[in-house]
């Protein structure tokens, strides 16, 4: 969501961060930052989703220096060392394109902005903890379209020093007025995030659902900021909510179109024609919003007035998400624009998507990993469970391709070849230290 008033996040402290969990102490440290293990490690699983849609079953994953090195049928008793994921449904690491890392509510239990009183280290230490909420909910990737400090998150978790997701992030955004907003200034706007090693650009290009959700960019300033950015290697990721700001979005050549509440049959169409992909939310950043008034009342446009506005919207985003499940060959992701509040909820968005929106569980999930790894450029890389590809694997207490809820039961992540959560293992090991 777009939000009036951008709360601005100190810098880091990262060095005061203690992990608290039993498996997050025992991580190898030094190992995990180098992404590479000290011996191969075996899955065996009775049923995987792969995250193209098929199913495979009585497979063993063989995993080596952090990548799936082999897939083969699962004979004889377990290998030693081996981990049983046989009880649970195991797919690659869910995906999400669209959080706030940097959003939390503070302890005066509000949304955290500026002047609230919290140094640097409280806010570097809430962003972290997000992080780990996000992994140990099984989401092993995701897109942090926010601020600055979102930069030195993703590399304390990609040096190994802290637990957290595979962070990319667009270190800010840009607006119609940014720089003057001229085509020339918005492209000076994007080089100058690619310089500061952004990984993607986030552009708004609408009002916020709040405010009624109108255009903002012209298409000019969007042709300009899209096409800048693609020149310089980045992906786009535009902020519109009427039909017009993303219809404009998607003839500008922009990457990846977010919310799009008010988009209409045309506007769907058109995103097929231009290979947009599509990321609209279903309840989760709306139900955060409205079950939680007090963290965010009076703060910006979270007002009487904007409470109405996305109470007025859910109906049509969980509509959205059915027409656009329906829509052939429109590119749709997974993302779920969690805000304060909702990190480590982020499945609550998947079984909204199929119980409200009516997208079918497995297309739901293919959203969430190989398409959504497709979107960020990394088909290659995440979103499967095949050889070649990164060890993010998580399993799930049930299969939620039959029942999505159990995306909200994840019991054993790992992300790169390590191990984050395994629930079973860490019982088992409870009972024979009671003995
Ligand atoms: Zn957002």
């Amino acid at each position: 969501m777009r939000f009036a008033v951008h709360p601005l996040f100190h810098s880091f402290v990262l060095s005061a961060l203690v992990a608290t969990t039993a498996v997050a102490q025992s991580m190898p440290r030094a190992v995990a930052a180098r992404g590479v293990q000290a011996a191969p490690i075996t899955l065996r699983a009775a049923r995987i989703l792969d995250g193209s849609g098929h199913v495979l079953q009585n497979v063993d994953i063989v995993i080596e220096n952090g990548r799936i090195a082999r897939l083969t049928p699962s004979t004889g008793p377990l290998p030693p060392g081996a981990i049983d994921l046989r009880t649970r449904t195991v797919l690659p690491g869910l995906i999400d394109t669209h959080v706030h890392l940097g959003w939390y509510i503070n302890d005066q239990g509000r949304l955290h902005a500026t002047g609230d009183g919290d140094t640097p280290a409280v806010s570097s230490l809430n962003q972290a903890g997000n992080a780990w909420a996000t992994l140990r909910a099984g989401f092993t990737t995701v897109q942090s379209v926010g601020e600055p400090e979102n930069g030195p998150l993703r590399d304390a978790i990609n040096r190994g020093v802290i637990p957290g997701p595979r962070v990319l992030t667009s270190l800010g955004s840009l607006n119609e007025t940014t720089k003057g907003g001229s085509p020339d200034s918005l492209r000076a706007s994007v080089r100058q995030f690619k310089s500061r090693g952004a990984d993607l650009i986030k552009i708004f290009a609408s009002k916020s659902i709040r405010d009624g959700g109108e255009a903002t960019m012209t298409d000019e300033q969007l042709a300009a900021a899209c096409s800048e950015a693609k020149s310089v290697g980045l992906r786009t990721l535009v902020h519109a909510h009427s039909a017009e700001s993303v219809q404009r979005a998607a003839r500008a050549g922009c990457t990846q179109v977010e919310h799009g509440v008010f988009a209409d049959n045309a506007t769907r169409a058109l995103m097929v024609s231009r290979g947009t992909y599509f990321d609209p939310q279903c309840g989760l950043v709306f139900h955060n919003y409205l079950d939680n008034k007090p963290w965010f009342d009076g703060i910006g446009n979270y007002n009487a007035v904007g409470f109405a506005s996305m109470e007025k919207a859910l109906p049509l985003a969980e509509s959205g998400i059915g027409l656009a499940s329906r829509t052939a060959n429109l590119k749709l992701v997974f993302g779920t624009d969690a805000v304060a509040g909702a990190h480590g909820r982020n499945a609550e968005e998947l079984v909204c998507r199929v119980r409200k929106g009516g997208q079918s569980a497995t297309d739901a999930i293919v959203s969430a990993t190989s398409r959504a790894a497709e979107s960020m450029a990394l088909g290659n890389e995440i979103g499967r469970i095949a050889v070649g590809f990164a060890a993010d694997i998580i399993a799930t207490n049930g299969d939620p391709s039959v029942e999505i809820e159990a995306t909200q039961r994840v019991s054993f992540v790992m992300r790169s070849g390590i191990v984050y959560r395994n629930d079973a293992a860490a019982q088992a090991h409870t009972r024979q230290t009671r003995k």
